[in-house]
């Protein structure tokens, strides 16, 4: 845990968050400020920064946190939805722990604009 960390509090509880998931590696909330009729994120219980920080050593939480993902979309009845991660500042990236978007419940273009 990161003391200074907004998700590791949110993971220890120490923050509020509308948890939809949880196992003994990965965490996963409701967004508090979500851009789709559904916006969960799936984080990593260990602190890991950033994508750029995966390595041959924790890189194993990325497959839990897919099937996390795909099982509460599979419970949830979500049958269509996007995935992503923000790497860094420019791409988007304003808490600096790990974490994937799971949106879902609206028609998604592509491109930049995609999710305006
Ligand atoms: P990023 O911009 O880093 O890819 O995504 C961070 C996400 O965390 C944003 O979508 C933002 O709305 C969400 N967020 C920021 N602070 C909180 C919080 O305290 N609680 C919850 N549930 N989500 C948060
Ligand atoms: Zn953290």
């Amino acid at each position: 845990m990161d003391k200074d960390c907004l998700f590791c509090k949110i993971i220890a509880g120490e923050i509020p968050s509308g948890k939809v998931y949880e196992d003994d590696a990965v965490y996963a909330f409701k967004d508090i400020n979500p851009i789709a009729p559904v916006h969960y994120l799936f984080v990593p219980k260990t602190h890991i920064c950033c994508a750029k920080k995966i390595t041959a050593e924790n890189s194993d939480v990325v497959g839990k946190i897919f099937e996390a993902i795909a099982k509460v979309a599979e419970s949830e009845n979500i049958n269509s939805y996007r995935v992503i991660n923000n790497c860094g500042e420019e791409a988007g990236q304003s808490v600096m722990h790990l974490h994937f978007h799971l949106v879902a419940g609206k028609k998604m273009g592509w491109g930049e604009q995609s999710l305006g």
